[in-house]
C-alpha cells in the first residue's frame, strides 16, 4: 500500500470533516501518499484529484459540512462510469479508497471493488443512523442535538401561548433522530417509518388533557413517518380538535449543518484511524462501525439500510413520562 484517496459521497453529515483529517493524518503517518477526491464519486470520474499533506487537514475536526465537498453522481451507477473513475485513480497510482458515506455510497464502493483491483474501506457518515453494522453513524449525535436545541425554543414559545406544535425533524426512512429528541423533549407522542401511529389516539389524548388543563404539547414527526409528515398530521389535528391552537414546525436543513459533537468527533477520528488500519492489515472492502465500543467490520454488501425493530418499551417511557 503506497497511495490512498479519500472521498465523502451521498448526504453530507457533520463529523465529516474529523472524518477524512484522520484519515490523511493517520496515512502520512504511515508514510503513504494521501490523495482527496472532490465531489464523491463524481470527483473520481471527473479526476478531481489532488495531493493532501497534514495541513490540508488543519483547522478543519470542529467544521460541519465536507471540505471534499458532496454529490450524488449517476454515471457512477454504470459499469462505463466506474471504469472511467479506475482510470483516474489510475492515474495516481491509487492502491486503496476510502469512502465516507451512506449505504448507496457503500453500494459503489462494493461493485467498484469487485470490478477493478482497488480495495475500498466504507466510513458510515450519515444524520439517519439508520446502517447495519454499526451502535451510531458519524453525523447522528450532532443531528439529534440540533434538533433537541430547536425543540427546546419551540416549547418556550408553544409555554407561553399555550399552544400545540407537531414539529417534524428529519429521517426519511429511520425514526431515529425522531425518537432521541422526542425522548430527550419530553414530547407526548413521537411518529417514525418503523411502527405505525393511530392518529385517532392521539386525538382522543389530547382530548384528554384538554380536559385536564395540560395545555402544552409537542408531537414530534420524522419526515419518513407514513401518516405523511408533521403538515398531515397538523392538518388532521386542527381539523379534529379546532379548540386547540395547533403549529408546525419543520425543523429542515438546519440538522445537517453546524458544529460536530465531541461524540461525533470521536467516532469519525477513530473510524478514520480505523480505515487506514484495515487498509495496511489487507482487510478489505468492509464497512467499519463501531458496536459495543469496539471496532467492528461488515462487508460492503452487508451494509446496508438497517430498519431496526424499536423496542417498545420506549413509547412506554414516552408515554409514561409525558403524562
Ligand atoms: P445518504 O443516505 O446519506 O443520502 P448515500 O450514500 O446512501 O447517503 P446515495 O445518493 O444513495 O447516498 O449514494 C451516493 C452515490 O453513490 C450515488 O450518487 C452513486 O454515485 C453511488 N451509488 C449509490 N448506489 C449505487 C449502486 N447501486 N451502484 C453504483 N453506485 C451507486
Amino acid at each position: 500500500l503506497n497511495n490512498i484517496a479519500v472521498l465523502t459521497s451521498g448526504g453530507d453529515a457533520p463529523g465529516m470533516n474529523a472524518a477524512v483529517r484522520a484519515v490523511v493524518r493517520t496515512g502520512i503517518y504511515h508514510q503513504l501518499n494521501v490523495y482527496g477526491i472532490m465531489y464523491g464519486y463524481r470527483g473520481m470520474l471527473k479526476n478531481e484529484i489532488f495531493p493532501m499533506e497534514s495541513k490540508s487537514v488543519a483547522n478543519i475536526i470542529q467544521r460541519g459540512g465536507t471540505i471534499l465537498k458532496t454529490a450524488r453522481c449517476r454515471e457512477f451507477y454504470e459499469y462505463e462510469g466506474r471504469k472511467m473513475a479506475y482510470e483516474n485513480l489510475k492515474k495516481h497510482n491509487i492502491d486503496g479508497l476510502v469512502v465516507i458515506g451512506g449505504d448507496g455510497s457503500f453500494n459503489g464502493a462494493q461493485k467498484f471493488s469487485q470490478e477493478f483491483d482497488i480495495p475500498c474501506i466504507g466510513l458510515p457518515g450519515t444524520i439517519d443512523k439508520d446502517i447495519a453494522g454499526t451502535d451510531s453513524t458519524i453525523g447522528f449525535d450532532t443531528a439529534v442535538n440540533t434538533a433537541v436545541e430547536a425543540i427546546d425554543k419551540i416549547r418556550d414559545t408553544a409555554d407561553a401561548h399555550d399552544r400545540l406544535f407537531v414539529i417534524e425533524v428529519m429521517g426519511r426512512d429511520a425514526g431515529y433522530i425522531a425518537l432521541h429528541s422526542g425522548i430527550s423533549t419530553g414530547a407526548e407522542h413521537i411518529l417514525m417509518p418503523e411502527r405505525k401511529t393511530e392518529v385517532n389516539d392521539i386525538i382522543e389524548e389530547l382530548q384528554a388533557n384538554e380536559r385536564r388543563r395540560k395545555l402544552v404539547n409537542l408531537i414530534v414527526v420524522a419526515e419518513g413517518d407514513e401518516t405523511g409528515g408533521a403538515q398531515e398530521v397538523g392538518r388532521i389535528i386542527k381539523e379534529r380538535c379546532p379548540q386547540l391552537d395547533t403549529r408546525v414546525s419543520i425543523l429542515g436543513h438546519i440538522q445537517r449543518g453546524g458544529a460536530p459533537t465531541c461524540t461525533d468527533r470521536i467516532l469519525a477520528s477513530r473510524l478514520g484511524y480505523a480505515a487506514v488500519d484495515a487498509l495496511l492489515e489487507g482487510i478489505h472492502n468492509v464497512m467499519i462501525g463501531v458496536v459495543n465500543d469496539k471496532i467492528h467490520y461488515t462487508p460492503l454488501d452487508k451494509a446496508v439500510k438497517a430498519k431496526q425493530e424499536i423496542d417498545p418499551e420506549w413509547f412506554k417511557i414516552v408515554k409514561i413520562l409525558a403524562s
